[in-house]
């Protein structure tokens, strides 16, 4: 089963796409740990990447698709994959289409509130202004212990405008992708703002597994 993981950060991508690895026995190639992998092994791939990365700029698509194809190729990844982090622009998506196109694409949806309330590192109590951080998590997600109000993320946090940086890029690099799946009819839409398990038991569903 050859499966495509998209959403945002705080989606819960990585884990969903380890259990799902782990469910269906087969491997999950995260781009990011790729790259981390090619740099440490010192591959030929992995120092032309780490040129880039050095720098803070993007890997070109030729280097990145290289990478990720040789990884869909190897042995290990016959019977299929759950691949993250690629493809994430029309250039990827073609190659990828030509060698191992993907018969799922899962896409965890996600609002962007609850997104960044899950990746808060402080979180306040507009009501009784107490704050909440990852050390202290209110024993609800999202929710004052004291008066029961929705928790809002700290206007002086830093983190949220890097974030929806991200979360912007994310959307505006997956509209064409997210288009090319769904109307290819493998387009899995995931309701990510549910619990881990309970979006667990969605894909599998929609898998038909
Ligand atoms: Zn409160």
């Amino acid at each position: 089963m050859n499966i495509v993981m998209m959403g945002i950060q705080g989606s819960g991508k990585g884990t969903q796409s380890k259990l799902l690895s782990r469910h269906l026995d087969i491997p999950h190639i995260s781009v990011g740990e790729l790259f981390r992998d090619h740099i440490n092994r010192g591959t030929e791939l992995g120092k032309k990447a780490e040129q880039y990365v050095n720098k803070g700029e993007l890997v070109p698509d030729h280097i990145v698709i290289d990478m990720v194809l040789s990884a869909l190729g190897s042995p290990d990844a016959r019977a299929g994959f759950v691949l993250d982090g690629f493809p994430r622009n029309k250039v990827q998506l073609t190659a990828m289409e030509e060698s191992r196109p993907a018969e799922y694409a899962i896409l965890l949806e996600l609002d962007e509130q609850t997104a960044l309330r899950r990746l808060a590192h402080r979180l306040e109590c507009p009501k009784c202004h107490i704050i909440y951080g990852k050390n202290i998590p209110p024993r609800r997600e999202g929710i004052c212990d004291v008066c029961g109000s929705p928790l809002v993320q700290r206007d002086d946090d830093q983190e949220v405008d890097a974030i929806k940086r991200r979360m912007n890029l994310f959307h505006q690099e997956s509209k064409e992708i997210i288009q090319y799946y769904e109307r290819k009819g493998v387009l899995k839409r995931i309701d990510a703002s549910l619990s881990e398990s309970e979006v667990f038991q969605q894909i599998i569903r929609s898998l038909g597994i």
